[in-house]
């Protein structure tokens, strides 16, 4: 598996692959034929993001969270990379993700952080997987599954202390603490809750969450505990406690502009273009013309559209705001609506040579950031990765082991 991806990472590279601040711009002709595009994903990156994490969080053990296939980037690539580098912990939002991990970082913790599923109980313990015990009824529930006077397998709890989302409130834990029956009968391994607001790191909520976490991580003494995801990590040392849990930063995102993550990209998108096309002054462009030329246009019609992860927000109608394409490092406005399959740019402004049938255009890259997608289609570069499409092409650029 390793040296096939190697070969293909080798054999479309233009640049070294992988090679530290030098961005991978994919090789046209070395794609598939019939690739409408191909999404990138830089497996050295995300190891070196992953170290330069751990090394950030310092004593406090750094897992990893990848959840939703690994932010939308393939977990059977991603998680295999993490464990290689080291990473021993991860988080999943449901079980079957769970289970999916642990296949491929056998050995692994795996946590669960949409909790116990009513009645699911006996599939996540089958799977070796642990819950996020996130309501008291929960709690109840996987306490049920252990043998008679015996423990129910390992599991973290969750505590809310103002997100409001999941976890235990306040109520629910005094009355958990006064069940040592309860509790004799659970095998924690973990306590967690989850900040609101800690894309602002001058925001007063992250102070008193973390003081309502130190209050109420009381009731179990000894436990470890766990507090910041990405941007909790970088708040500062106060926030990490015993575990912190980044995702979004290890696929190279930055939340957090005013306090930006030692991270590198990980990803970058690029799509066909399909046919480069002069049309007259005034003419309109795609569905329900919205846009208008307003002079003699050359308009490229490139192969990804909203199925393909192209925000519709990022549509243009004349005079509007909208997305943005690259070529070559030079930007062109998307013109007129983004459809399913497809999107239009005009690309009249570059130069000639540039724009040719077959060759690639930028989406997400080197010189249009995530954090700017995100921000042009009115989202985060959270959605924005998820919702990556499935019909593209995928690249894995091989970590530093040679895996991939
Ligand atoms: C998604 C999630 C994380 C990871 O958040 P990032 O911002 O991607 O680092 C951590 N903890 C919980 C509870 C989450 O839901």
């Amino acid at each position: 598996m390793s040296g096939r991806a190697t070969g293909a990472a080798e054999t479309a590279a233009t640049g070294e692959a992988g090679a530290a601040g030098r961005p991978f711009v994919p090789d046209a002709t070395r794609l598939p034929a019939g690739a409408t595009g191909v999404v990138v994903v830089d497996l050295g990156a995300i190891r070196g993001n992953y170290l330069a994490l751990r090394s950030l969080a310092g004593r406090a053990e750094c897992a990893a969270v990848v959840k939703a296939d690994a932010y939308g980037l393939g977990a059977a690539k991603v998680v295999p990379a993490l464990n290689r580098a080291g990473c021993r912990t991860f988080f999943v939002a449901t079980p079957d993700e769970g289970a999916a991990a642990l296949r491929l970082a056998p050995g692994a913790t795996v946590y669960v952080l949409d909790g116990l599923i009513k009645g699911a109980g006996p599939a996540i313990a089958a799977a070796g997987v642990r819950p996020v015990l996130t309501g008291l009824d929960e709690v109840r529930e996987w306490a049920a599954l252990g043998p008679p006077e015996g423990r129910s397998p390992p599991a973290a709890l969750h505590i809310d202390t103002g997100l409001h989302r999941l976890g235990l409130p306040a109520a629910d834990l005094d009355r958990l603490a006064g069940e040592p029956g309860l509790l004799a009968r659970l095998d924690l391994r973990l306590v967690i809750s989850h900040l609101a607001a800690a894309d602002e790191p001058l925001n007063p909520m992250n102070g008193m969450q973390r003081q309502a976490f130190l209050a109420r991580a009381a009731h179990f003494p000894g436990l470890p505990r766990s507090l910041a995801a990405s941007d909790g990590l970088m708040i500062g040392e106060d926030f990490h406690f015993d575990l912190v849990r980044p995702g979004y930063a290890l696929y190279g995102g930055q939340a957090m502009p005013e306090r930006p993550a030692p991270v590198v990209p990980a990803v970058s998108v690029h799509a066909r273009i399909l046919q480069v096309a002069d049309v007259p002054a005034g003419a309109p462009i795609g569905y329900s013309a919205t846009y208008r030329t307003r002079s003699r246009r050359r308009i490229a019609t490139i192969a990804a559209g909203y199925a393909d992860g192209v925000f519709r927000h990022l549509s243009r109608a004349s005079g509007s705001q909208g997305g943005e394409i690259a070529i070559a490092g030079r930007r062109a406005p998307i013109v007129g609506r983004v459809s399913m399959d497809l999107v239009t740019a005009d690309v009249t402004d570059l130069p000639e040579g540039l724009v040719a049938r077959g060759g690639l255009a930028e989406l997400i890259g080197a010189t249009i950031g995530l954090e700017e997608v995100g921000g042009r289609a009115g989202t985060i570069g959270y959605e924005v990765l998820t919702r990556l499409g499935r019909r593209f092409h995928r690249l894995y650029l091989p970590d530093a082991n040679g895996g991939g």
